[in-house]
């Protein structure tokens, strides 16, 4: 089993049903649908495709919804899809709705201009194209152009070091939000979270539409939200380093140390991470990833992240299911070493901790090839991937959101039984009757209640098959 888990974006190259069964065969765990593209009825129909083709695959995955958060953007463009911007010309880029050219192009975030001064850096487009600040008066800014090239329409503004008063939850994303949830999806990837504080409003939200439980994942894309990461882990379920907007945010040679403290933490605290943009970028043309993009996949591994992402790989790119096998190879590899930093985190309770430390010791100690726990909430499997055992975690639940939401988790893999099949006798049963556990396979159990004078339902047990 890979322990690793892949995260991949779906988009126009990945819309078909057989596009989606072959992403499936390569072995993605997550489907993430990008709300900052398409249309509610295309996302609508990803989600359905993703559920109905997974269902006749048999294969427990999720759906991401990733909302778009407040990315400030250039408009519409008069002549054709790009223009091109010339090293060393003005360009201004001014509050409104026209449509642009090569020397003024309209953006609909007022702020921008009231927020920036002589001599700030503005990248459009990731960063292809830069800009210098010569003024602003507030409604236009005028700007020299360091760095030329085509840019097309509605592509990224991002402006390093200027602080804007913005809501990682725009309008837009409140009404996404509600309707990803009434899809059914099982996490809600939040764009430029900055504070704790963004989590808990989309909570709210959540809560209102009647969503008591909803998974969030704060994608960290903004040196606020690395200064405020602490707060961030405390009100998240999964965290995404999110190094496209983050590498345009912080100065680019800070990301590699920037990601490893960000994984570093999230694994202290037992919180999934996921590793995300330009992983293996080429395979968007070409059918080999370059040597770099593996060695950067395999550090990701090595780091101990939950989970690597693939976006316009698998969105838009020539070879999407080659690119989920290149990932899949590249971690099975990976894994063959043992991940380099120190385990932690603590999800729940002491005596949990303390009842999955001994799993995993005994697991290790009597060369067991499996740990099994029994999970109706899910936080005992996540306890145990916090302790990266080397052998699969198989986390039981008789609950299928519970099961979803662990595809997302390092070294679990989720099983869904009915609720009677929890019960110890006729849950081993059932694990050699599904082939999960063969005959003389070494397996050790587990399983955790609230209530510790529940001895019945807290305990550690070895077993060979
Ligand atoms: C990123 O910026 O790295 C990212 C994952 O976000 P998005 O693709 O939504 O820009």
């Amino acid at each position: 089993m890979r322990h690793t888990k892949i995260v991949a974006t779906i988009g126009p190259a990945t819309e078909a049903d057989s596009e989606i069964d072959a992403l499936l065969a390569a072995g993605v765990d997550v489907f993430r649908i990008n709300f900052s593209h398409g249309t509610r009825d295309g996302h609508r129909r990803m989600s359905e495709r993703v559920r109905a083709r997974a269902a006749r695959a048999g294969r427990i995955v999720a759906v991401l919804q990733d909302l778009a958060g407040p990315k400030i953007r250039i408009g519409a463009l008069a002549d054709g899809p790009s223009v091109d911007v010339a090293t060393g010309a003005t360009l201004c880029i001014a509050t409104g709705e026209f449509l642009g050219s090569a020397d003024r192009v309209s953006t609909t975030f007022a702020p921008l201009a009231n927020a920036v001064s002589p001599g700030d850096e503005l990248m459009l487009d990731d960063g292809r194209i830069a800009l210098r600040v010569v003024e602003s008066n507030g409604s236009e800014i005028v700007t020299r152009v360091e760095h030329g090239g085509a840019l097309c329409a509605h592509k990224g503004i991002s402006a390093r070091g200027v602080d804007f008063p913005l809501s990682a939850l725009t309008e837009r994303d409140v009404d996404d939000l509600e309707y990803g949830l009434t899809l059914g999806v099982d996490f809600v990837g939040l764009s430029f979270v900055q504070t704790g504080d963004d989590l808990r409003r989309a909570r709210e939200v959540a809560h209102r539409a009647g969503v008591t439980d909803v998974a969030l994942v704060a994608k960290i894309e903004r040196p606020q939200a690395i200064d405020r990461f602490d707060d961030i882990l405390d009100a998240a379920d999964g965290v995404m380093v999110a190094r496209g907007d983050l590498g345009l945010e912080i100065p680019l040679a800070q990301v590699p140390r920037v990601q490893k403290d960000l994984t570093r933490r999230a694994r202290a605290a037992a919180v999934p991470v996921i590793v995300a943009t330009e992983v293996l970028d080429t395979m968007r043309r070409a059918p080999r990833p370059t040597r770099a993009e593996v060695s950067d996949a395999a550090n990701a591994v090595a780091d101990g992240a939950d989970a690597i992402m693939l976006s316009g790989e698998t969105a838009v790119g020539s070879y999407p299911a080659l690119a989920v096998q290149t990932l899949d190879e590249v971690i099975r590899d990976a894994e063959r070493s043992p991940p380099s930093v120190a385990v932690g985190g603590e999800v729940g309770h002491r005596h949990g901790r303390a009842l999955c430390e001994a799993a995993v010791r005994l697991a290790a100690t009597a060369e067991a090839s499996a740990i099994v726990a029994v999970t109706r909430s899910g936080a005992t499997a996540r306890q145990l991937a916090a302790l990266r055992p080397h052998i699969p975690i198989h986390a039981v639940t008789d609950q299928t959101a519970v099961a979803r939401r662990l595809t997302l988790v390092r070294g679990v893999g989720p099983i869904v039984v009915a609720t009677d099949l929890l019960e110890m006798g006729a849950l081993k049963q059932e694990l050699v009757v599904r082939g999960t556990v063969s005959a003389g396979d070494a397996v050790a159990f587990v399983r955790v209640h609230d209530d510790l004078a529940r001895a019945d339902a807290n305990f550690v047990e070895l077993q060979r098959f």
